[in-house]
């Protein structure tokens, strides 16, 4: 039977009278019938016009085609932290760096003339604190490397079994952390320094040969731009430093520990795109004063949070 000529000129109540029919013999002809079903057509009409929903057979079960999301996860990394037993305080070439302090995870320390310090590790802390409580109240969750001025590595583990404990193991420590906490993406939070006091600027980093470097530079430039921003409104002067692969200087081109591959004085690495941000200098006096102002750490970490959540929502 066709009933679709005859319903056009239906009223309401009539209709609702249908669709109870229409469900009659959706539940009770069609299992014994085994006929064609246009019954199927009509349901949906006069849904449409407010007959209960219990009137009618369950719509049949949606499939899953999108598994609900999950909450993303932000692996926030606090560079430096708590004291070292085995940091040099000279590079590779053997060349004095300053800033650094022997037996000190300090990161790198501004001293004023009337003797107090800013550190490093201080700023990167603070940052990555103030950074993880504006993600957290997005519904991000968030993972710290540490939430105090301490290594990670607390237990001493020499986690590439070569026999000594040393900044390696420290960064080895992080990447454990962090690849266990299953964090979709790792921001490493630094403050440069440089040999020259002039040098000053906003500066990030990926790194280049990884199964996800597009995403890594996709976080770094995001990054790198909500920065200069946030840094450009309070202080319309700053330098851009531009984003870079990470591979150092030095002829061994290596990758920084915490986004490169693995190598064999790290035998394991970070698994989600990741990337380093250096917001300013500790060597440069116009750097300096900035990382003074409480507004402005407050407007670097905001720029974090909203970098982040960019990144994510192209994800
Ligand atoms: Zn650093």
């Amino acid at each position: 039977m066709d009933r679709r000529p005859s319903r056009v000129r239906l009223v309401g109540p009539v209709v609702v009278i249908l669709g109870l029919i229409a469900a009659l013999v959706t539940f009770v002809v069609t299992p014994w019938a085994g006929e064609p079903q246009p019954e199927v057509d009509v349901a949906p009409t006069v849904l449409d016009r407010s007959a209960t929903a219990a009137s009618f057979p369950p719509p049949p079960p949606t499939p899953p085609a999108t598994p609900i999301a999950r909450r993303p996860v932000v692996a926030l990394d606090a560079g430096h932290g708590g004291p070292d037993d085995d940091l040099p305080r000279a590079d590779r070439s053997g060349r004095l760096l300053p800033w650094y302090r022997e037996g000190d995870n300090s990161g790198a320390i501004f001293r004023s003339n009337g003797g107090s310090e800013l550190r490093e590790k201080d700023l990167t802390l603070r940052l990555a604190l103030a950074t993880a409580d504006l993600l957290e109240a997005e519904d991000v969750l968030v993972v710290v490397t540490r939430r105090e001025d301490v290594p990670v590595n607390l237990e001493r583990r020499d986690l590439n079994e070569d026999g000594k404990l040393d900044l390696v193991d420290e960064l080895l420590a992080r990447i454990d952390l962090i690849n266990r906490s299953q964090a979709d993406v790792l921001v490493s939070i630094h403050l440069n320094a440089h040999p020259s006091p002039s040098m000053r600027g906003t500066y990030a980093n990926y790194a280049s040969g990884r199964p996800f470097t597009r995403e890594s530079i996709r976080l770094a430039v995001t990054l790198h731009q909500q920065v200069l921003r946030g840094i450009r409104e309070l202080s319309p002067g700053a330098v851009d430093r531009g984003v870079e692969d990470d591979v150092e200087d030095d002829p061994t081109g290596r990758h920084l520990l915490l986004l490169g591959s693995r190598t064999a004085r790290a035998p394991f690495e970070t698994t989600m795109p990741g990337a380093l941000i250096e917001p300013l200098f500790m060597t440069n006096p116009e750097d300096v004063e900035l990382l003074r102002r409480a507004d402005l750490l407050d407007a670097v970490a905001r720029s974090l949070a909203d970098g982040i959540l960019e990144y994510l929502r192209e994800s």
